[in-house]
């Protein structure tokens, strides 16, 4: 007799894959949102398509790149 183990204290956390739109309980973090106006969110991708994304890219580096410089008009 032996019955799987429903006690865990947590519950997994479950996402949605943001390329295949599965859902897996074993979630990989593949870009953070970072908005002006309240907390960012994380996207998530499943372990299969996590390696198919780029490296986390750097929320400053962003930044940089979509205010281009003649925005401000400095430089
Ligand atoms: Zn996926």
């Amino acid at each position: 007799m032996s019955e799987p183990t429903f006690n865990a204290p947590t519950r997994k956390p479950v996402r949605l894959c943001v390329r295949c739109n599965v859902v897996t309980d074993a979630p990989v973090v593949v870009s953070e949102v970072h908005q002006s106006s309240g907390p960012g969110f994380n996207v998530y991708a499943c372990p299969k398509c996590a390696p198919l994304f780029p490296a986390l890219p750097d929320a400053f580096d962003l930044l940089n790149g979509w205010r281009g410089r003649n925005e401000d008009g400095a430089e």
